[in-house]
């Protein structure tokens, strides 16, 4: 992993023409703004900690609006409202004209994944020019998997933290297979608090991951994890491996809320991926993906 490759000195000036290769790490795949109302930091200090961490690309990925919800149940705290989401758009294009020659931003989205309403999903990917899509799983049936007013949910017992599981992973498969998506992001979310199914739910993580191998969809590496209570990058390293082993592609990413965040923990990423098999992780423009060797 050392090399005069994967360790560029950093104090030599930038080259002219931006490479991601030259760089220490070619890409955080999920940062976001504080558009979406539990993020802090102006747009510019996000790709200014980008440069400072030798990122050779910083996706900006905010929340996409509630787009499945009736603009008065919108829940501002946790998206954007959907007037902002042309204004944000235009913001991320102005950065990435700005830095160009510096660092490659990147125009991205975080989308949730809704049973139902995939074509308004698709309407609302389809009038931005998106660089990178990425597909979650925050809301199961009405209810929020990472909030923390849901821990009550998870210490119902055994039996419901399977069930949780079960209808995650059965959303999760509908995500990867609705063909919406570049890169599935947090695959193992409902861990955050630290709830793990039991052995019952090998078999749905089974379907999890023949899935996503089979969709082509790339899967996020995590670092968001280790800031939450399970203290463990999404995915962990079980599933990280089986993924791997089944030929789905990795890309890293940090799930920055806060300039501070962006590329946290990156030296960590690299290590996991590499002990999960992994030889090269992914970098998307245009959604089109470009492997970079690890
Ligand atoms: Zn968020
Ligand atoms: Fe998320
Ligand atoms: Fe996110
Ligand atoms: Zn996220």
């Amino acid at each position: 992993m050392t090399g005069p490759e994967s360790a560029p000195d950093r104090s030599l000036h930038r080259p002219a023409t931006h490479d991601p290769r030259s760089t220490a790490f070619p890409c955080d795949t999920h940062t976001h703004t504080a558009r979406c109302g539990h993020a802090t930091g102006r747009d510019d200090e996000f790709v200014e900690a980008a440069v400072a961490c030798g990122l050779g690309a910083i996706a900006v990925t905010d929340h996409l609006p509630f787009y499945w919800l009736p603009r008065e149940e919108h829940d501002l705290s946790l998206a954007m409202p959907p007037e902002e989401l042309p204004r944000y758009v235009d913001a991320v294009l102005e950065l990435k004209e700005r830095n160009r020659g510096r660092i490659e931003v990147l125009l991205g989205i975080e989308a949730d994944f809704v049973e139902g309403f995939e074509g308004e999903l698709a309407d609302q990917l389809a009038r931005y020019p998106f660089d990178v899509v990425l597909g979650s799983e925050h809301w199961l049936d009405g209810w929020c998997v990472d909030d923390a007013s849901s821990i009550p949910r998870y210490q119902q017992g055994r039996a419901e933290v399977d069930r949780i599981w079960t209808r995650y992973a059965q959303a999760v498969v509908a995500a990867a297979r609705s063909g919406l998506f570049d890169v599935l992001a947090h695959l193992d979310l409902p861990k955050k608090f630290g709830f793990r199914p039991s052995e019952a739910f090998a078999g749905r993580e089974a379907d999890v991951v023949e899935a996503v191998a089979a969709s082509g969809c790339a899967v996020e590496l995590s670092s968001g994890g280790l800031r939450k209570p399970v203290g463990e990058e999404y995915p962990g390293p079980g599933l990280l491996r089986r993924l791997v082993a089944a030929g789905a592609p990795l890309v890293l990413s940090s799930d920055a809320h806060a300039p501070a965040e962006v590329g946290f923990g990156f030296g960590d990423l690299v290590a996991s991926a590499v002990a999960a098999g992994a030889r090269e992780t992914l970098v998307f423009r245009g959604r089109r993906r470009t492997p970079v060797p690890l």
